[in-house]
């Protein structure tokens, strides 16, 4: 982000435009929207200029700029069409202490003006950094057509009722009645109806019982944010409190509404950290206030989620739940390798094991997978990879049986490792793997792989 967005207070404050042309009314059409003292100053104004001169609402200094012209003025814009004026005029004002723009000149700008929708006291400032003003203007399109033209007059009045909406108790509650104003029922067309619209609402919010807390068991899939379910993703839209696992994605975080309150929860699986008694305890509190929880587990929530502890938690304490499903990572890591995890002929099932459990090494039936043809996944199998590997060639499994260990599956970091039951140990010690890995017993990736990553999928299609 080369230019950080802000509002800037203009009330009373000084602003200067050099100029008198199409570029300088364009500028002098948005900034008499706003409240600053606007000089502008050419020896050519147009019409307009002059009339907005006579009604008071600009000081006209009808003559080339000279120094001392931009003292005191917060923002100066050299509008004179004219790269050489311009840029005499944007040195004067720079060295008088104003931040300057240049029109249609951003490399020499000091700030650059946004396209702009505007429903006052509602503003959206739309910046491509110059790069692409056609995308600025489209953005800008859409947000005119999806923003009522009365929601700047509903914010005004809004703004005015906020003291009575104080009698509803902070947080859900009082989000509750907001959202009914700004997006239930139908937009009011003047003041009064905003105002009844507001009376009408409190008077239902203020008798309606406490509303239940629920608690929505999340898959946040593998970690490509497009992995995730359009379910999940409303979860997230919507939910008061994120309660995540270790292994889920940022770009996924990220996707939460702005005010939910995040609390890492630390483990995945069945790693170390906070306690399960802990995270049990944190997402009944939340939900007896009457939070919408969002349980956040990578994957699929249902595979080597810990998700029974969990449920029987919210059963205890008599609070709602659903289980949102995701993509779990054998899915996604699979799909990296362009196989199938079944296949006609070769296994007509597939086992979804865990390297290790609560206890240390998970045993498992070592001998029904040594034969030949069986397709296991093993989750969290990258510190058992030497025991799972004892285990099976113990029990005469082929040393020649691929295995398969993919790191980071559906991220940008993806790693794949190729190899054989005899050669997995150390290889995975070798490839030195830091990331969450899945492991597959009996799967190669195919030969020749025509399958294509996300970024040569993208390349292919534009
Ligand atoms: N519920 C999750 C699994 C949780 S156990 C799921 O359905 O995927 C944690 C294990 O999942 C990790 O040790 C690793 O084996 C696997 N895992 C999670 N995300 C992964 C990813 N992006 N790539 C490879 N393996 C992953």
């Amino acid at each position: 982000m080369k230019h950080f967005p802000i509002f800037m207070a203009l009330e009373g404050r000084r602003v200067v435009v050099s100029g008198g042309g199409e570029a300088a009314l364009a500028k002098l059409r948005l900034l008499l929207k706003t409240e600053a003292r606007l000089t502008v100053i050419t020896q050519s104004p147009a019409s307009e200029i002059v009339d907005w001169a006579q009604d008071d609402r600009l000081t006209l200094i009808a003559r080339p700029m000279q120094i001392g012209d931009a003292l005191c003025a917060k923002l100066f814009y050299a509008a004179n069409e004219d790269d050489a004026e311009d840029a005499r005029v944007a040195a004067i004002a720079s060295a008088e202490g104003a931040l300057v723009n240049i029109v249609d000149n951003l490399e020499d700008s000091q700030f650059i003006t946004p396209a702009i929708v505007d429903r006052d006291p509602v503003t959206v400032a739309i910046g491509t950094e110059g790069a692409a003003p056609v995308l600025a203007r489209a953005i800008k399109k859409d947000l005119e057509d999806k923003l009522s033209p009365t929601l700047g007059l509903m914010a005004r009045v809004g703004k005015a009722f906020r003291k009575h909406a104080d009698a509803l108790p902070f947080g859900r509650k009082r989000r509750d009645f907001w959202a009914d104003y700004y997006f239930g029922g139908t937009a009011p067309n003047t003041e009064d109806e905003a105002n009844a619209k507001l009376d009408t609402l409190l008077e239902q919010h203020l008798h309606e019982p406490e509303r239940d807390g629920h608690v929505d068991l999340v898959g946040a899939g593998p970690g490509d944010p497009e992995l995730l379910t359009l379910k999940a993703r409303n979860a997230l839209d919507t939910a008061d409190v994120v309660i995540y696992d270790r292994l889920v994605a940022p770009e996924i975080l990220e996707l939460a509404r702005r005010e939910a309150v995040m609390i890492s929860a630390g483990k995945e699986g069945f790693g170390p950290s906070v306690t399960q008694g802990a995270i049990n305890e944190m997402i009944v509190s939340h939900a007896r206030s009457g939070a919408y929880v969002v349980r956040l587990k990578s994957g699929d929530p249902t595979v080597f989620g810990r998700l029974d502890e969990e449920i029987e938690a919210c059963d205890a304490a008599h609070i709602n739940w659903r289980i949102v499903p995701g993509i779990t990572s054998a899915s996604a890591a699979v799909a990296a390798l362009g196989q199938s995890l079944t296949k006609r002929g070769r296994n007509s099932g597939i086992r979804f094991l865990t390297g290790h459990d609560t206890k240390g090494f998970a045993d498992h039936d070592w001998k029904t997978l040594s034969r030949p043809g069986e397709v296991a996944a093993i989750y969290m199998g990258k510190k058992s990879a030497r025991f799972i590997q004892g285990r099976l060639m113990m029990h005469g499994a082929d040393p020649a049986t691929p295995v398969t260990v993919i790191e980071n599956a559906s991220r940008p970091s993806q790693q794949i490792l190729a190899t054989t039951l005899a050669e997995l140990e150390p290889a995975l010690t070798d490839a030195n793997f830091d990331g969450p890995a899945l492991t597959f017993l009996g799967l190669a990736p195919r030969d020749a792989l025509a399958v294509a990553d996300d970024y040569q999928m993208k390349e292919a299609l534009s």
